[in-house]
């Protein structure tokens, strides 16, 4: 499979690609070998203000008729038009996101047609729109009517996480750009390029100047000032509990709106009665996929005391077969880990399981035949006890830890004993039991029968420490709509 060139790219403000502020450039570390393979801005305060007032007056340009005010089959026309240019590029944008991400390359060809879905989905919402933007109220007096009215809430600061550089980033581009929003993107410094291609797809179609501006830089240089800029009426953050708990705390100093998509340390409990074949499909996959860097990553097993032995078995042999190679190469299912702070991160968590005690199953060490790159072997660790920190932490990286259970309020006790509440999985024939189990989660998500597949369809979000809010679905649009009731007294001679 063939590398390509990174494209250099400036900051893209108000339609125009422009030097940050500062001039200075972050590089672009190619996980999969160490190498520098290109660069990108790191934008400051000076370069926030100058994006957002370039979103403000994107705004209210023309009294908001370009965009914000203009009816949503107006803004479903560009939603689509770059919904097409995703799709023309897909193979292009897919090789960039493995290089720059180390996803495989066929995850990240899935991740390019779930971008372009995404936009796709949010056209035919910003369409429906219009119809549904006067609402009727009835009141209990005649001498007034009521309605209310969906207006878009105005500058809106998106910040987006690496693990799925473009698609997280349009899971809040779409939909604020479906309510009538101008945004300021800022995707994290670690893995920005697809955004940046958004960025130039942008221009291609001709959105109007400023209604996305896309920012790349550090969170504290960048991100932070987004976040407590007084012209910037929202805040839609995807990233870690610890970020996510400095976003609300500066957005709270102006009463600023936020919708919080944190991290997970999701559970999947699998019963006596499953096909293990089947079962074992689901667990691998729904740990080690994107090498496990997934929020909502199933990456506590809880498994039937009974079944235990056999099912781990199977698990480890599966292990031991998953292709790891650079994610450019034919048949890659796992890549490496996005960078090399991750990769120590990684290792710690594994050298601490061991010193408390746990067992690394399979895995635990960087692959043999792979001198360079962040690559850790899919790893399984069991002895594991609730108090240690594998069980309670969020890895981010390719582990999954391992207990038992003999009776399923025990599996619901250990399923709900963490801070987290993104998602959880069953696995069971028995689907009343499936019923009780999904009431007793305390998730934002259950997967029954599966573990990870995810649909724009379907609203997306946690609870606990997971955050809180919903993207996607139709509800998806009202992070980015203000409703305003309008009353009106109707009396035959008011005056
Ligand atoms: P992170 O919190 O380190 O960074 C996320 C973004 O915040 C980046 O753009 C970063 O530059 C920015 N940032 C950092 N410090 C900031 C500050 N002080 N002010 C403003 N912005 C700041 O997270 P990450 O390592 O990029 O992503 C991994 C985390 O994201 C994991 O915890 C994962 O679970 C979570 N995640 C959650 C979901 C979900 O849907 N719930 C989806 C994907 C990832």
């Amino acid at each position: 499979m063939v590398s390509i060139p990174i494209p250099s790219r400036q900051l893209f403000i108000d339609g125009e690609w422009r030097e940050s502020v500062n001039r200075k450039r972050i590089p672009i570390i190619n996980p999969a070998t160490e190498e520098a393979i290109g660069d990108i801005p790191a934008a400051s305060a000076e370069d926030v203000d100058i994006a957002v007032e370039a979103a403000r007056k994107a705004f209210f340009r023309n009294g908001g008729k370009d965009w914000s005010s203009a009816t949503g089959a107006h803004r479903a026309k560009y939603l689509r038009a770059i919904a097409a240019k995703i799709t023309e590029r897909k193979l292009e944008l897919a090789k960039l996101e493995s290089l720059d991400s180390g996803k495989p390359l066929e995850e990240a060809a899935w991740d390019m047609d779930d971008v372009a879905g995404c936009f796709e989905y949010y056209a035919d919402i910003a369409e429906a729109l219009d119809s549904k933007q006067k609402s009727p109220i009835s009141l209990p007096m005649e001498t007034f009517t009521c309605h209310t009215y969906k207006e878009p809430i105005g500058v809106v600061g998106l910040i987006t996480p690496w693990n799925y550089p473009l698609l997280m980033a349009t899971w809040k581009v779409a939909p604020a750009l479906a309510a009538g929003c101008t945004a300021v993107l800022k995707p994290s410094e670690i893995a920005s390029v697809t955004c940046l291609e958004l960025a130039d797809v942008c221009r291609e179609v001709g959105l109007p100047p400023g209604v996305l501006n896309v920012l790349t830089g550090y969170g504290p240089e960048a991100g932070a000032p987004l976040a407590s800029h007084p012209h910037v009426d929202k805040i839609a953050f995807t990233g870690s509990s610890a970020t996510g708990t400095k976003i609300m705390t500066a957005a709270a100093q102006l009463v600023k709106p936020v919708t919080l998509e944190l991290g997970g340390k999701s559970p999947i409990v699998v019963f006596e009665d499953v096909d293990l074949d089947l079962a074992a499909e689901w667990a691998l996959f729904g740990c080690f996929w994107t090498n496990g860097q997934i929020c909502s990553a199933t990456s506590r097993l809880i498994v039937h005391e009974s079944i235990a032995e056999a099912f781990l078995e199977k698990l480890v042999k599966w292990c031991e077969n998953i292709k790891i190679s650079e994610p450019l190469e034919d048949g890659c299912r796992l890549g490496p880990v996005i960078s090399d702070g991750q990769y120590e991160k990684v290792m710690k968590f594994i050298s601490t399981a061991k010193e408390e005690g746990a067992t690394i199953l399979s895995g635990g060490a960087r692959p043999q035949h792979l001198k360079k790159g962040y690559f850790v072997k899919p790893t399984i660790i069991s002895n594991v006890k609730t108090s240690m920190q594998i069980w309670r932490e969020e890895v981010f990286g390719p582990v999954l830890c391992v207990k038992t259970f003999s009776t399923e309020e025990e599996a619901i006790e250990l399923a709900n004993d963490t801070h987290y509440g993104l998602a959880a999985a069953v696995l069971s024939r028995d689907l009343e039991r499936c019923e009780r189990m999904t009431k007793a989660f305390q998730v934002g998500i259950v997967w029954v029968n599966c573990s990870q597949p995810c649909f724009t369809q379907a609203p997306w979000g946690g609870k606990k420490r997971s955050g809180f809010g919903r993207e996607l679905g139709e509800g998806g649009i009202d992070n980015y709509l203000s409703v305003k009731q309008v009353t009106q007294y109707i009396s035959s001679d008011p005056w």
